[in-house]
């Protein structure tokens, strides 16, 4: 019997993220066939994309396509092409560290504003000695919007730092912290989230559903973290909320344009801080590791891990 042909992946190197997961994978399975372009109209030998964002017009010249792996731990940016055909498995990039990254994060954005980092950091500039009150975590709720493989893992720590901590999802669960699901209990959870922190993914139905009417749900004086996707806050609104005085203010990692415009508001607001979507990165190696193996998985028709279901579309 001939052999079967060593798969062939198309990686697109849009961004230096991706770049040094391409390097990984050369090095990890050297003898596997790597393109980085199509050549010619169509490349029916490729079988597999390892990809962070994938544009129109690439799905369709490859007829022979089968999986579409993303290099980072939301598959938005594989989704949103347009024509990438409805039989291709997509998967998304896993991996335990990514949670603790997005704990460590989330944690230095709620400490620095409950413990009120800025202003000691002001007095000390101004060597002023004066003594603040501590405030008491027990009494403050941080509601985490997405409760999966990262939101789990942000949950248990803000748990062990003292907050009361609930979660919302779509779907009904057994879960360490009380849980509120769906559209129907979407309020309940807003109205008690002193701290919001988004964790959702990027899907037709969470984007801009952070908007103005939700936004201003949570209590007088709140928080909003954004580390999920940009397009999920409609950031207009967080920002008259936040001048007319109903939010606090906001950390904000993630933007509907990245990177984010230099006359765009955020970036001068004493009540926003912004970082380039730094909060957390799918450390290289597993990643790499998951791809190969979910390559060997595609060739024997076992399931493959992390798979998106494309018809929710996380
Ligand atoms: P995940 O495991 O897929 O979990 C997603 C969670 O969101 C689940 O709990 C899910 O509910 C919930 N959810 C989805 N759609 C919902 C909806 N319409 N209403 C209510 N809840 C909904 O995702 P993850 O691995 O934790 O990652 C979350 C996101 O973090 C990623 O998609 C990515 O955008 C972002 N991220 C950002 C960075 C960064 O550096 N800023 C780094 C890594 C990841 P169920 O439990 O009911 O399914």
């Amino acid at each position: 019997m001939p052999s079967q042909p060593s798969p062939k992946v198309l990686m697109l190197l849009t961004s230096d993220f991706v770049r040094s997961r391409y390097e990984a994978l050369r090095a990890r399975a050297p003898e596997l066939r790597v393109a980085t372009e199509i050549e010619g109209a169509s490349d029916p030998d490729v079988t597999a994309l390892f990809a962070f964002k994938l544009p129109a017009g690439i799905a369709p010249r490859l007829p022979n396509l089968r999986l579409a792996a993303s290099v980072g731990a939301g598959a938005d940016g594989i989704l949103s092409a347009p024509d990438l055909p409805p039989g291709v498995r997509v998967t998304r990039a896993v991996e335990p560290g990514l949670g603790f990254s997005m704990a460590q994060f989330v944690g230095l954005q709620i400490l620095r504003h409950f413990r009120s980092l800025p202003q000691m950091e002001r007095q000390h500039a101004a060597s002023e000695w004066k003594r603040l009150a501590v405030p008491d975590a027990s009494q403050v709720t941080v509601g985490i919007m997405g409760l999966g493989a990262i939101g789990s893992v942000v949950a248990d720590a803000l748990v062990a730092l003292g907050f009361r901590v609930i979660a919302w999802t779509r779907t009904a669960r057994q879960a360490r912290v009380p849980l509120y699901v769906g559209e129907p209990q979407k309020d309940a959870f807003l109205a008690q989230s002193n701290y919001l922190v988004c964790l959702l993914p990027f899907t037709p139905e969470t984007r801009g559903s952070l908007d103005g009417a939700s936004l201003r749900k949570l209590p007088q004086g709140s928080y909003v973290i954004n580390v999920a996707r940009g397009g999920i806050v409609v950031e207009d609104d967080l920002l008259s909320l936040i001048d007319g005085g109903h939010l606090a203010g906001a950390s904000l990692d993630v933007f509907a344009t990245e990177p984010l415009p230099a006359d765009s508001p955020f970036w001068r607001h004493e009540r926003v801080l912004v970082t380039p979507h730094v909060a957390a990165q799918p450390t290289v190696g597993p990643v790499v590791d998951q791809f190969l193996e979910n390559l060997r998985r595609l060739a024997s028709g076992q399931p493959l891990l992390n798979e998106v279901d494309r018809s929710v579309g996380y």
